[in-house]
């Protein structure tokens, strides 16, 4: 059922319900309501005649009462002898009429053992039913007179008759009105759920930039922002989809082609040529490296979002830690004459994952390696502060441009010149990012076009005691200028 029509059926069940609550009062209580009316008012005038009794102008009383209430009004001294007699209606009086005998209306009184009595009887003269009153002046033990009273229910009749045609016509006008405005009411209502329906659409459709529009209502409002939000999301997971799929697929199939032509080469042409057949069995194993790292690279990383990665913290002296791992490029240095200075601050014990953390150090020192200019050289740093230790690596190379900065932490994120020589996956710094999140710890990178980059980290776990800061050294040149810098640097 449509949300119009909903709305529709529960209006219109208000409406019925109104009325028959309105008609139900009118048809059922209406009589009953204005015989406790009239019953009251004659009940009021008995009691103004008995207070009055004997009064001077007693009798032009009763008649401006008789007469002012539309009543016959007979009163009888205590013996029962009527003492006045005003009759406003005439013949179709009841107490009065040529069969009526007012003795035999107070007798019923005397008998009864009550001080008022009260009770309708239809006249058939004005065919309606009249109410018929009598009641005792003074007290009961030994009344001073007899009031009889008789007045007409005509008016109760009539006036509800006109009720009921007024009624007929609310009833019809109620009717129409919660019609039109249940109508009304339904369009607003699902005129901002049939746009966002429409924009649903489109974003299942595939369309997911589609902004949601819910004007009209907050609820709607915030049901189309929610929806706005995660078709956002959609969106950039479908972009990071995309990516994946067309990076992977790019960075797998390169070394895989190489593969399949080397294999092909070693068994079409250099299979008996032992110095041919090493060199390009050297090629399949550095493609299949790549492949590797690749691979753990990717498993690395979905562990790490995954969070389920539990960080074995352990105590151990990072300077050693960077002496180590600087050593283990040496072979590299040598050969390939990279130039890795390493300048420390005193020795100093960290707490936290060391398998993580030569990791992120790895990471770095690998882009550094892959990316500094022909100078080759690298700069690593381990700086001790008041409350933390900071590793800085810094490069020579080309820099990254200020609008790519924010960018390369992202997942595959490689810039676009990155060249083939380069081994990397567009992981790397996704996972620094991952690890030093994990820990808490704060990072960034500084670089300045042309002249290289500094990427660092501050380790915040530091066992035992803060050792002495050495006097402030006289602060070396910086690498680049302030002015031509751009910064990228993340709290965690
Ligand atoms: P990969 O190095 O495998 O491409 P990373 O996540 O390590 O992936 O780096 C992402 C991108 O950041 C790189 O493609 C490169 O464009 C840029 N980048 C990283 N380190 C440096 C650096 N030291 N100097 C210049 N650019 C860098």
């Amino acid at each position: 059922m449509s949300l119009r029509a909903k709305i529709w059926e529960y209006f219109i069940f208000f409406t019925a319900m109104v009325l028959v609550i309105l008609w139900f009062l009118q048809i059922v209580f209406i009589d009953n309501f204005y015989k406790g009316m009239k019953i009251k008012d004659v009940k009021n005038v008995a009691v103004e005649i008995a207070e009055n009794y004997g009064n001077d102008d007693y009798s032009l009383m009763l008649t401006q009462l008789a007469i002012s209430n539309d009543i016959c009004i007979d009163v009888a001294d205590k013996y029962g002898r009527i003492l006045y007699t005003k009759d406003t209606l005439g013949k179709s009086c009841l107490i009065h009429g040529p069969q009526a005998s007012t003795g035999n209306f107070l007798y019923k009184l005397k008998n009864s053992g009550e001080t008022e009595l009260y009770y309708t009887e239809f006249n058939q003269l004005t065919n309606s039913d009249m109410l018929i009153y009598m009641t005792i002046i003074g007290s009961e033990k030994s009344p001073d007179g007899y009031i009889l009273i008789n007045s007409p229910l005509v008016p109760v009749d009539a006036t509800a008759a006109i009720f009921k045609k007024q009624l007929l016509l609310v009833t019809v006008f109620l009717l129409l009105l919660s019609l039109i405005i249940s109508y009304f009411m339904a369009k607003k209502i699902s005129e901002p759920i049939a746009r966002i329906t429409k924009s649903a659409e489109q974003m299942a459709a595939g369309n997911y930039d589609i902004k949601f529009d819910g004007k009209g209502y907050a609820e709607i409002q915030r049901l189309s922002n929610t929806l706005t939000f995660a078709g956002m999301q959609i969106s950039k997971v479908d972009a990071m989809q995309r990516d994946l799929i067309a990076n992977v697929s790019h960075d797998l199939r390169t070394p895989l082609t190489m593969l399949k032509a080397y294999a092909e080469m070693i068994r079409d042409l250099s299979g008996d040529n032992p110095e041919k057949r090493n060199e390009h069995l050297e090629i399949i194993i550095n493609e299949t490296d790549r492949l590797a790292l690749l691979v753990s690279d990717m498993l690395d990383l979905s562990k790490l979002e995954r969070g389920d990665l539990k960080l074995n913290y352990s105590e151990f002296n990072i300077k050693e830690l960077l002496e180590d791992i600087i050593s283990r490029y040496k072979g590299l240095s040598d050969k390939q004459e990279y130039d890795i200075s390493f300048e420390a601050d005193s020795d100093i014990t960290v707490n936290c994952d060391i398998i993580k953390i030569q990791q992120v150090i790895y990471n770095l020192i690998n882009n550094a390696v892959n990316y500094t200019g022909e100078d080759k050289k690298i700069f690593v740093k381990q700086i001790n502060k008041p409350d933390c230790v900071r590793i800085e690596v810094s490069d020579t190379g080309e820099g990254i441009e200020p609008d790519k900065i924010k960018l390369i932490f992202e997942k595959y994120y490689r810039s676009e010149n990155h060249k083939r020589e380069v081994v990397g996956t567009g992981l790397g710094l996704s996972i620094v990012k991952a690890i030093l999140k994990k820990h808490g710890y704060n990072f960034g990178v500084f670089s300045s076009v042309g002249k290289g980059s500094t990427f660092w980290f501050e380790i915040k776990d530091i066992a035992g005691k803060i050792p002495q800061q050495a006097p402030e050294k006289p602060q070396k040149k910086n690498l680049f200028k302030k002015s031509e810098m751009s910064n990228y640097n993340e709290k965690s």
